[in-house]
C-alpha cells in the first residue's frame, strides 16, 4: 500500500479513532488528548502508566501490533501512518 497519500492517511487515522480504546483506559491522560497513539505517536502531556487496553482493541489486533502504552512510547513500528 502507498503510505504517502495524504488521502489515505487522514481515512485511516479517522477509522482507527472509532475503535480506539483510549477514553476508557486508566492510563489515558485526559484533556480531549487525540488518542490513537499507536499510529499518530505519542502524547505530549504526562503518562502515569497504570495498565493499557490496546490489545483489547480492533485497530491493535487488525494491525497485528505487539507493543503496549502508546501514549507514553510513541507509534507501534508497523504502524502505517
Ligand atoms: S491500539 Fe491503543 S492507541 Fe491504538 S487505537 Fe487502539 S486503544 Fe488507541
Ligand atoms: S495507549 Fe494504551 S495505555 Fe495509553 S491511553 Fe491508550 S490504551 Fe491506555
Amino acid at each position: 500500500m502507498d503510505n504517502s497519500n495524504p488521502v489515505k492517511k487522514a481515512i485511516l487515522g479517522f477509522n482507527s479513532a472509532l475503535f480506539c480504546r483510549c477514553r476508557s483506559c486508566p492510563t489515558y491522560p485526559g484533556k480531549n488528548d487525540p488518542r490513537v497513539y499507536c499510529e499518530r505517536g505519542k502524547s505530549p502531556l504526562e503518562i502515569k502508566r497504570v495498565s493499557c487496553l490496546c490489545p483489547t482493541c480492533l485497530v491493535w489486533k487488525v494491525n497485528g501490533f505487539k507493543e503496549t502504552f502508546y501514549c507514553d512510547t510513541g507509534k507501534d513500528p508497523k504502524s502505517r501512518i
